[in-house]
């Protein structure tokens, strides 16, 4: 999901969870194919600072845990 067209589509609240991948760890990608994702965030200075580390597919609803810098070494 990357034109803006699917991200407005996507903003709303999201379907219900039918299943729950967060044993897979973070994931960048949910299993369905999409990469938006509903959670909290937070902001300093215009950068996201602090977010939620468990997300929901905005496409199909799945629970899923999300990256964070950490999870890349940095
Ligand atoms: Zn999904």
């Amino acid at each position: 999901m990357n034109a803006p067209t699917e991200v407005v589509a996507a903003w709303h609240t999201p379907p219900e969870a039918k299943d729950d991948l967060r044993m897979l760890g973070p994931v960048h990608e949910c299993a369905c194919g999409s990469n938006l994702f509903h959670t909290l965030v937070s902001f300093d200075q215009g950068e996201p600072s602090l977010w939620v580390l468990e997300g929901q597919c905005a496409s199909c609803g799945t629970i899923v845990r999300l990256p964070c810098p950490i999870d890349l070494g940095i």
